[in-house]
């Protein structure tokens, strides 16, 4: 190798050593059950884009889409349907799940991610035809606050961004507050941040979220992120201001 080259090599190496040292690639003291060498870059990711904020007063687009979008692996979601994430999201939801069943918990896969705009319209509007089928009584505007109280507009839905996976029991599977009462629960409120991820809609935040308490809802940000949400015991909302 020439004398210019290896200065070069040299260089490249000391760069790598340094970004490898800052932020994205660092993984928390933590002691992991599984080997974390896949997914350490895509649970350790710093990137803004990973913090977008969609909510009632902050819809994205009807275009919004992520950017890379992979599928969490079928032997790792409810009766093997396919569940779609933004590809760190889902090699992190799929670290995540895989350290539940290392740890016991064996029963919990994923059965929602990546719901695009059309896809969400779709949900709504069948909500709202229930909501007036089971209250004749009610007006239109009735009917969809109700539909609100549980289901997001399209643009409305963090579904849409990619980041957020929805969890489930296999013994019980259905999405409601008794998953709360799953053994796994308590584990992921104490450890989800190690994978990055955050309980996005936490008991007694509706005020700020908007939305009632999800117990199965689990939003990615990246592990620095997290890990600062669970210190400061705040929702995305407060953490963004
Ligand atoms: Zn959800």
């Amino acid at each position: 190798m020439h004398k210019k080259s290896v200065r070069i090599a040299v260089a490249a190496l000391a760069l790598t050593a340094l970004l490898s040292s800052c932020g994205r690639g660092k993984l928390p003291q933590y002691d992991y059950e599984i080997d974390m060498k896949d997914y350490k870059s895509a649970v350790t990711v710093t990137d803004k884009a990973y913090l977008i904020l969609v909510n009632k007063q902050n819809p994205c687009g009807e275009d919004y889409a992520p950017e890379n979008i992979s599928a969490v692996p079928s032997e790792l979601t409810l009766y093997g349907k396919e569940v779609k994430l933004e590809a760190n999201a889902a090699l992190a939801a799929e670290a995540l799940i895989l350290e539940l069943h290392a740890r016991g918990y064996t029963d919990i896969v994923a059965t929602s991610g990546y719901r695009d705009y059309a896809y969400q319209q779709i949900l709504f509007n069948t909500y709202l035809g229930n909501e007036m089928a089971k209250h004749p009584g009610w007006t239109q505007d009735q009917c969809e606050a109700e539909v609100l109280s549980y289901s997001a507009r399209p643009g409305e839905s963090e579904h849409q961004t990619g980041l957020c996976v929805d969890l489930i029991s296999i013994n019980h599977p259905s999405l409601d507050e008794s998953f709360a009462q799953n053994a796994a629960y308590e584990w992921l409120t104490e450890n989800a941040h190690f994978f990055g991820f955050i309980l996005r809609y936490p008991e007694d935040g509706e005020a700020v979220t908007g939305y009632s308490y999800e117990p199965w809802h689990y939003r990615f940000v990246g592990v620095k992120a997290a890990t600062e949400i669970y210190e400061k015991d705040v929702t995305l909302e407060e953490y963004s201001k």
